[in-house]
This record gives C-alpha cells, sequence and structure tokens, in this order.
C-alpha cells in the first residue's frame, strides 16, 4: 500500500512539472489561496499538494502568454453558436456554490476545441469538473473546460489555438445526472497575479466563421 501512494505522488509530482516549450521555472510561486481549508482526509490532502505543485509552475506559464487580456473566445464546441448559449452565469448551484462558467449543451463525443490560443496547464480529474482542461490564455486568463468524456490526444505544457481539439463534450463528474454538455470557465488574475477570480465567459464568446 505504502509503495502505491508514494507512486501516485511521484506521478503527480512529474505531471506538475511540465512547462511550456522554452519556458524556465521562474523563482515566484503562487500562493496558497486564502480560503483554502485544512484537508479533511487523504484525498483532499493530496489534493492540494498536487494543487501545490502546479501553483508553482503558473508563474512559469505567465511568463509564456502575451500580457494583453484575451478579448474573444472562438466558439469551443463544434456547431454550436453563441445564440444558442442559455445565460446561466451565478445560477445556484449544489453546496451553496454560484455557477462560475457557461454550460453549452451537445451531444456525447462532440469535438472542443480550444477557444483561444495559450499552453495547457494542466489535465486532470476532479469531483464536480470530471475529467478537465486547463488552458492559460493571454493575459494569463486560465480557462476551464469541464465534464469531457474523453480527452483527445493533448498534454500539458503544449502550444494550443482554436484549431487545437482538446476533447470531446460528456456528462463526467457532478454532471453525471444532466444532459451532456461543455462547463466553460474562465479565472482572472486580478485583483492579484495568481488568484482565481471567475468572470462570465459569455460576453466573450464568439460564432466561429
Ligand atoms: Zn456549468
Amino acid at each position: 500500500m505504502k509503495s502505491l501512494v508514494f507512486s501516485f505522488v511521484f506521478f503527480s509530482l512529474s505531471l506538475a512539472q511540465v512547462l511550456p516549450d522554452g519556458a524556465n521555472l521562474i523563482p515566484f510561486e503562487c500562493p496558497a489561496p486564502e480560503n483554502q481549508r485544512e484537508p479533511q482526509n487523504e484525498t483532499e490532502r493530496l489534493e492540494q499538494e498536487r494543487r501545490a505543485k502546479y501553483r508553482k509552475v503558473l508563474p512559469a506559464y505567465f511568463a509564456a502568454v502575451s500580457a494583453e487580456p484575451v478579448t474573444e473566445i472562438l466558439m469551443p464546441v463544434e456547431g454550436v453558436k453563441v445564440k444558442d448559449v442559455a445565460d446561466t452565469w451565478g445560477g445556484a448551484r449544489s453546496e451553496g456554490r454560484s455557477h462560475e462558467g457557461q454550460d453549452i449543451f451537445a451531444p456525447t463525443g462532440t469535438p472542443i476545441y480550444s477557444g483561444t490560443n495559450g499552453f495547457i496547464y494542466r489535465i486532470g480529474e476532479n469531483r464536480l469538473g470530471g475529467n478537465t482542461v486547463v488552458v492559460v490564455g493571454s493575459g494569463g486568463w486560465r480557462f476551464y473546460y469541464a465534464h469531457l468524456s474523453t480527452y483527445a490526444d493533448v498534454r500539458e505544457g503544449q502550444a494550443v489555438t482554436p484549431e487545437t481539439l482538446l476533447g470531446y463534450v460528456g456528462n463526467t463528474g457532478n454532471a453525471i445526472s444532466t444532459p451532456p454538455h461543455l462547463h466553460l470557465g474562465i479565472y482572472t488574475s486580478e485583483p492579484k497575479r495568481c488568484d482565481w477570480e471567475a468572470i462570465n465567459p459569455l460576453p466573450f464568446l464568439v460564432d466561429r466563421p
């Protein structure tokens, strides 16, 4: 059992050290969020440990993207128009949360492309999001693609464009009892660098030509 735990931690650590090609680790580390609670169990402790590893490389991603914030996001889900997205930003969600993003509904297996240029910062599974991909775009904005059924052939640190296939629509995580959809979240670094401040993606979404 001990060796199993060890290999799990080791695997996470190597994943967390992936940097964009040509980027160097920057001697600056994003701090833990102020609202981070004491881990309640081993799963939570491992997740916090993994997040700390990712925070360590985040400044290298910030340095690899342009400083200008994103002005538009191309519709990530194939065949969907922006006008078809019902605005659910801020809607009530389980556990007293509010909806920090937009849901874009499409059949399971519909291709999901990156809506912006940037770098894949993290690929991984979590309780609420299921299979997720996080892209760091210009301005250091982070784009969160959640509930994927499966991933495309992508890796952390990879440069992406709006032509890059990230994965396929699904209902993994807490979307398991809902129709398949992409949850798209945007997190900015305001007011402080390293923050994860959610903003509404809808005003930035534009149809693909
Ligand atoms: Zn959602």
